[in-house]
């Protein structure tokens, strides 16, 4: 049996958002934290089906253990992570393996994710992956103590019921399993391009046992991103969290790349004692895809497009990261040359290349990130 979450009372969402005139009305008696089983919701890649629910899936042999939780589709257009986090939790139920503690799938920006008819939008009125910030957050729980949430939007008051919720899942197992205190949050995503499995560590030290390559100090490029992860890690006691990039938002293979790194995750954090041999098969592919490809890079920089019309990017890669020379012309700007900055004696990295239609780009948005490999020792420094 699983822990019951006994004190939960959520805001129930105001409607507003576009599904068809049956689901809405499922919506409207849908409680946040209802365990809708996830066989019941008919969902592949966007298809059209009945709304999804705030808690995707839970699994646990009521042994004691940690608690995982996967944030899946804080953009509500990836839809990789909840496909992965399935195929997980159906696997896991199929499976007779022990398994100790709990996991536990959660949906992000549900707003987005149940909007546009099928083709959930990326989020409704901003990105639930830039507002995480002490004073945003600060002033979401002013509006729910005054009773004035209608003020906020969509994705503030989503942000107000993942604290919640995060906080009560996090509460409830502490209190089953007093031994096991910390909620472990991992949190998918896809990319427009193409490319290797990334993983935004906020913790030292796990992204070593995972495949991927270890994206460090993604957080200090900008003052203040407002992350969802960053702002686990950093201000949540209790909490710790790991950003996963999986690969591009529609391919197969980044639901694979998912599933493979949530198996490692659940090996390395205890809660199987074991990997079966599919997955085992599935990781060692996954491995050799990044045989050559650094394991630690310092994120160093963004270089960002101001003349979208005219934006061409030169530096392609399969990989969707690659190796280049101080100076290097990375994209053309409009008249604009983007170059790597003149930084002598460092490995120089490019990753996340803007490889977009050139209509879907806005000012502001990345042409790529800037990076350099690190040794794992000087992984740790980065870290502290
Ligand atoms: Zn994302």
């Amino acid at each position: 049996m699983l822990p019951t979450i006994t004190s939960y009372t959520a805001p129930l969402n105001s409607g507003r958002f576009d599904y068809t005139a049956k689901s809405r009305s499922a919506f409207q008696t849908f409680d946040p934290m209802n365990q809708t089983p996830l066989d019941q919701v008919s969902f592949r890649f966007g298809k059209k089906g009945p709304p999804y629910p705030r808690i995707l899936g839970r699994y646990s042999q009521n042994r004691p253990g940690p608690l995982i939780i996967v944030l899946c589709a804080t953009h509500g257009n990836e839809l990789a992570g909840i496909e992965a986090f399935d195929r997980l939790l159906q696997t896991l139920k199929k499976g007779k393996q022990p398994f100790d503690g709990q996991l536990v799938g959660v949906a992000g920006d549900l707003a987005a994710l149940n909007s546009g008819n099928g083709k959930p939008r990326r989020y409704i009125d901003e990105d639930l992956n830039r507002i995480w910030t002490s004073e945003r957050i600060a002033k979401v729980q002013r509006a729910e103590k005054t009773h004035q949430e209608n003020t906020l939007n969509h994705e503030e008051r989503e942000m107000l019921a993942l604290l919640k919720i995060l906080k009560t899942l996090q509460r409830d197992h502490h209190k089953q399993w007093p031994q096991y205190p910390h909620a472990y949050v991992f949190e998918p995503h896809t990319t427009s391009s193409a490319g290797v499995p990334f993983l935004i560590p906020y913790t030292s030290g796990l992204e070593n046992k995972v495949p991927g390559v270890a994206l460090l100090g993604m957080e200090n490029i900008e003052k203040n991103p407002g992350f969802v992860a960053d702002y686990l890690n950093r201000q949540m006691p209790g909490f710790y969290s790991m950003g996963i990039e999986g690969g591009q938002h529609k391919a197969p293979s980044s639901v694979r790349n998912l599933e493979n790194i949530l198996w490692v995750i659940l090996e390395q954090m205890g809660n199987l004692a074991k990997l079966d041999n599919v997955p085992k098969k599935q990781i060692k592919k996954l491995e050799r895809q990044l045989k050559g490809l650094p394991k630690h890079l310092k994120v160093i920089g963004r270089l960002s497009i101001e003349n979208p019309e005219g934006f061409k990017l030169l530096k392609k890669s399969r990989h969707n990261i690659a190796p280049v020379q101080p100076g290097e012309l990375i994209a053309m700007d409009g008249p604009r040359q983007v170059r790597v900055p003149n930084l002598v004696g460092k490995d120089l990295y490019v990753f996340m290349l803007n490889q977009q239609d050139p209509h879907n780009i806005r000012k502001g948005d990345d042409v790529c990130f800037l990076a350099e490999r690190i040794s794992e020792a000087e992984s740790k420094v980065v870290h502290q």
